[in-house]
Parts: structure tokens; C-alpha cells; sequence
């Protein structure tokens, strides 16, 4: 079966009684020309094999699947959504692998060959989360190119020295390159939410930490950031030894955290890693 011979995505909403559900995050995008958009900017993926989480009715599946794409494997919480998506699969056979499962779960490295990327409109409830994890692994994925809400999306590519810098700021530029590529009002979406929505891309630096370094840098962004107001021997005090940890790092301890920059967080992580070996 032709994607054309494919029923729309608001007729399989209905035939698959896929009423959009709050408490997974449901916000679907049903525009084929916005879905193609959103598959374009992550980049060209000809050969690629693509982790989507979250297809719901699978409007950005079909994009995806219409790119060069090796393979799509899309993985869904909601049962009625993979049922949904068996039309889809049958007309682009070995193309498309529906796994039905909690994308928290998942190593994107052991359910994909490589080359990796994702690409997503993300449930907004547990997008952070499955961020984090995506950089912890980022040394196996090539790319993504993941939908946020707009506050999360500016939090990410912030700059020191503003508001919005915190932890997923540091955690995700020091993995990866990030940019904030496309914003969209409620009104593409259908139920649209109550907040604008921002597409950001990530590219993965060459360097990799390691599990050990990044679990180091995500205990000092949280302590720094934990108390973001105040200076830093004071807020890293729960790491212990805070004013030999800065002096090592060579970080004075009047700053406040969102005044560092990543490579600054580098290189305290790196002495929060090597005081406790
Ligand atoms: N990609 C679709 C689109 O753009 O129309 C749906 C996007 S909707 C914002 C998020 C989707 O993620 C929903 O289909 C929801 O069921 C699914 N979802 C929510 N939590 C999930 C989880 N933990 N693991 C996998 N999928 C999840």
C-alpha cells in the first residue's frame, strides 16, 4: 500500500478512537507540510536509521519514512497509537519497526544500528528526562532534532549569564552542539497546548567523557544550580571541600553558578571526578 492509499491522519485518529490523552503528553502534529519540515531539519538522513519517540498517529513518522531513511523505529507508550501505525509499517515494509514500550526504558545504542539519530515531537512530560539520557549516550548518536516546549528548547541554548542558563544548559552544550532551528504557536498542534513549542537540533561534539565524567558533571550542575543564587563555595557545599574544588578548578568562589561557562563547569566536573577517586 502508497502512502496516497493511506487513510488521512485525522481518520486514522478516529478509526483508532486516538482522542488526544493529557496525560501522555498528546499533542499531535496533522500538517503533512510542517511534519516534512521537521524531518528536513534533521538534516539529510539517507542511510540513517531513526529513533522517533512518541509517533502517536504518525504524521512525523510519514515524514520521516519519506526521507532516505534506512529504517524508522518508533517507539510508543500509547497501545492505541501502535495499533494505529500498522497501515503504516505494512506499506513500508522493513522500513518501519512500531515497538510499544516507555522511551525512558530504551537504549537508542542497543535497539538501533548505527548511524543514529532521533528526531521527535517529544511528550513535554518526560522530555528532560529522556534528554539526559540522550546526552549520557550522545557518543552513539549522530544528530537529533527534537520538538520541546519553547521555554524548555531557549533553557538548552542559553547563554551564560541569563536567566534561562541552568543545568540542561551545560549538560547540553558540553555534549553537543545545540540550536534552536524552528518555533511553533499552539495552533500547529491538534489539541493545541498552552504553550509555543521550539524544534532544537543537537550535534554531538567528537569528545566523549565517558560515564564516569558525566556523572561528575551532573552532580556539580545540580549543586551549583540547586542554589543558583548564591555564591558558589556556598552552593557546591554539598559536594564537600567546596573551596579546594574551586581552587583546583581555578574558579573564584564569590561566583554564582550562572555566571560560569561550560567550559568552566568542564573543568570543575573534572575535579569533583578526580578528588573522589
Ligand atoms: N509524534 C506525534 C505527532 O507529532 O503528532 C505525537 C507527538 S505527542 C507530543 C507525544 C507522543 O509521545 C504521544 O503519542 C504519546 O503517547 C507518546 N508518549 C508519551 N510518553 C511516552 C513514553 N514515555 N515513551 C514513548 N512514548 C511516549
Amino acid at each position: 500500500m502508497a502512502d496516497e492509499t493511506l487513510p488521512g491522519l485525522r481518520e486514522t485518529i478516529a478509526r483508532h478512537g486516538l482522542d488526544a490523552r493529557k496525560s501522555l503528553g498528546q499533542h499531535f502534529l496533522l500538517d503533512a507540510a510542517l511534519c516534512a519540515r521537521i524531518a528536513a531539519l534533521a538534516g539529510n538522513l539517507a542511510g540513517r536509521h531513526v529513533l522517533e519517540v512518541g509517533p502517536g498517529p504518525g504524521g512525523l513518522t510519514r515524514a520521516l519514512l519519506a526521507t532516505g531513511a534506512a529504517e524508522v523505529v518508533a517507539v510508543e507508550l500509547d497501545r492505541r497509537a501502535v495499533a494505529a501505525l500498522a497501515d503504516l509499517a505494512a506499506a513500508h515494509p522493513g522500513r518501519l519497526r512500531v515497538i510499544e514500550g516507555d522511551a525512558l526504558r530504551i537504549d537508542p545504542a542497543a535497539l538501533l544500528p548505527g548511524p543514529r539519530r532521533i528526531v521527535a515531537n517529544l511528550p513535554y512530560n518526560v522530555a528532560s528526562p529522556l534528554l539526559v539520557g540522550w546526552l549520557r549516550g550522545a557518543a552513539a548518536i549522530e544528530g537529533m532534532a527534537l520538538m520541546f516546549q519553547q521555554e524548555v528548547a531557549e533553557r538548552i541554548c542559553a547563554a551564560p549569564g541569563t536567566d534561562a542558563y541552568g543545568r540542561l544548559s551545560v549538560l547540553a552544550q558540553w555534549r553537543c552542539r545545540c540550536a534552536l532551528l524552528l518555533r511553533l504557536p499552539p495552533g500547529a498542534f491538534s489539541p493545541p497546548p498552552k504553550v509555543w513549542s521550539a524544534v532544537v537540533g543537537f550535534t554531538p561534539h567528537a569528545e566523549d567523557p565517558g560515564p564516569a565524567l558525566f556523572a561528575a558533571m551532573e552532580r556539580t550542575t545540580a549543586a551549583a544550580f540547586g542554589q543558583r543564587r548564591k555564591m558558589l563555595r556556598g552552593a557546591l557545599k554539598v559536594l564537600g571541600e567546596a573551596e579546594s574544588l574551586l581552587a583546583v578548578a581555578g574558579i573564584e568562589g564569590t561566583r554564582r553558578a550562572e555566571t560560569l561557562s561550560v567550559a568552566e563547569f568542564d573543568r570543575l566536573a573534572r575535579a569533583v571526578l578526580a578528588r573522589g577517586r
